[in-house]
């Protein structure tokens, strides 16, 4: 029997703390929050998407390639259909909306259904559960780590497991200060770096505040009229400082490194086709259709609180019918349609991040059993290694899948 120190009760933390525990081993479980799982209780607004529908592949291929490979044998030993299980087991019933995500079956407050699931398991396997103790130190040196500073004492171990998560949403508890620890201690880190965030723009759209694009796709390019870097189809809201919604979250890592070097630009596409066949289309609508408003046509693919304004912005006036448009009016159609500009990011703040990228370098990590190469009893698991994933309840799977393999001690 080997003893064992988690930190971190969070997904991540309840996997490795149970797994650890039923595998015979002595282990106590430190959170520095007065509860479990608290950034699980807010996950998915509250109702908690615990993971994504489909085969492992399919699940991998949501990552990169560099985590995919990492994340593989994890995801084989502890997949969805095993964390679905154990919910199960446990008296949460789950489905599968239609897009794939998983969640529990609707009932208020169903995101703390699934901790209070995983809080029976661990109690239940006897693992000695401590809240509100945060570790503020690591004690040893490769290849041995020799337990946890806590604030009024030293605790041994014979095996960490850090499951502290990233460094978003600090008022859950994570604050990142982990990765710190172990890069003092020579250990290969990527500093954290946002993802999955809300994005503030240079000009923002107060008056705008609310209002959602739909079924078109956000385009990231280099300034205006630069090089595609990246795309995502999906809603867009405005918001008071900028963008959110789907569209926005998922570039928001890519608009972040775009941004710091030097050159980035947002455009919405509310028509997906080029502008060439969107100008040929409004052309054929002219002709047959001579007296449609302009503002009509632009109403059609954009929500009419923005088409005023945009029109009056591009020099259109808004009682012109098709049949007098001219070149320029149309060719300022078209842009709105298939290209409207949004401009310039402003820093996407870490803290609102549903995951935060950067963290534990996972080339220095063994894919079975999360131990840091290089050292005897030290593993990492979850957010804090360098693993982030789409929305969609990957980040969730990932957590439970390595903290598994992090329990999973010989
Ligand atoms: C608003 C929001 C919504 C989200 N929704 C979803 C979703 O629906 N589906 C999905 O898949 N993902 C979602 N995520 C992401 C997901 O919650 C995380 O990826 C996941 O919780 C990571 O698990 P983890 O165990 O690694 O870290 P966490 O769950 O964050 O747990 C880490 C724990 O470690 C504790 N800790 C940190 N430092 C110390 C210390 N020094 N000493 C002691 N304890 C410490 C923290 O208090 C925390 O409880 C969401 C995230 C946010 C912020």
């Amino acid at each position: 029997m080997t003893s064992v120190i988690v930190v971190g009760g969070g997904a991540a933390g309840l996997v490795a703390a149970w797994r650890a525990a039923s595998m015979g081993h002595r282990v106590t479980l430190l959170e520095a929050n007065g509860r479990l799982g608290v950034k699980l209780r807010i996950s998915g607004g509250g109702k908690c998407n615990i993971t994504h529908d489909g085969p492992p592949k399919a699940l991998l291929a949501a990552f990169t390639k560099e985590q995919a490979r990492f994340l593989r044998p994890s995801l084989h030993a502890f997949g969805n259909e095993a964390v679905l299980d154990l919910l199960r087991q446990e008296g949460v019933a789950t489905y599968v909306r239609d897009n794939g995500r998983v969640f529990p079956l609707d009932r208020p407050g169903s995101a703390a259904a699934v901790v209070a699931a995983f809080e029976t398991r661990v109690r239940r396997a006897g693992v000695v559960v401590r809240s509100g103790a945060r570790v503020t130190g690591l004690l040893g040196s490769a290849p041995r780590i020799d337990g946890v500073r806590l604030e009024r004492e030293d605790l041994a171990a014979e095996e960490v497991i850090l499951a502290t998560g990233g460094a978003s949403y600090p008022e859950t508890g994570t604050r990142g200060e982990v990765l710190d620890w172990l890069k003092a201690l020579g250990v290969p880190v990527r500093p954290w770096f946002p993802a999955l965030a809300p994005i503030p723009l240079e000009i923002p759209r107060p008056a705008w505040e609310g209002v959602a694009l739909r079924d078109g796709e956000l385009r990231l390019s280099a300034g205006p009229g630069g090089r595609r870097l990246a795309a995502f189809a999906g809603d867009l809201l405005f918001t008071k400082a900028g963008l959110s919604g789907p569209a926005a979250l998922e570039l928001s890592q890519a608009t972040e490194r775009a941004r710091r070097s030097g050159a980035a630009w947002l455009t919405y596409a509310a028509m997906a086709d080029p502008p060439e066949s969107v100008d040929a289309a409004l052309q054929a609508e002219a002709r047959a259709n001579p007296r449609l408003l302009a503002a009509t046509w632009l109403d059609r693919h954009l929500p009419e609180r923005l088409v005023g304004p945009l029109l009056a912005e591009a020099g259109v006036p808004s009682d012109l019918r098709l049949k007098a448009l001219s070149r320029d009016a149309r060719k300022a159609l078209v842009s709105l349609a298939t290209a409207l500009p949004l401009g310039g990011p402003r820093a996407v703040p870490l803290a609102r991040g549903e995951v935060a990228a950067g963290g534990v370098d996972l080339a220095a990590v063994d894919p079975r059993t999360m131990l840091l190469r290089g050292w005897e009893n030290l593993r990492a698991c979850g957010e804090l290694l360098d693993l982030d994933g789409p929305v969609g309840g990957y980040n969730l799977q990932a957590a439970f899948s390595t903290g598994y393999a992090a329990g999973t001690l010989a």
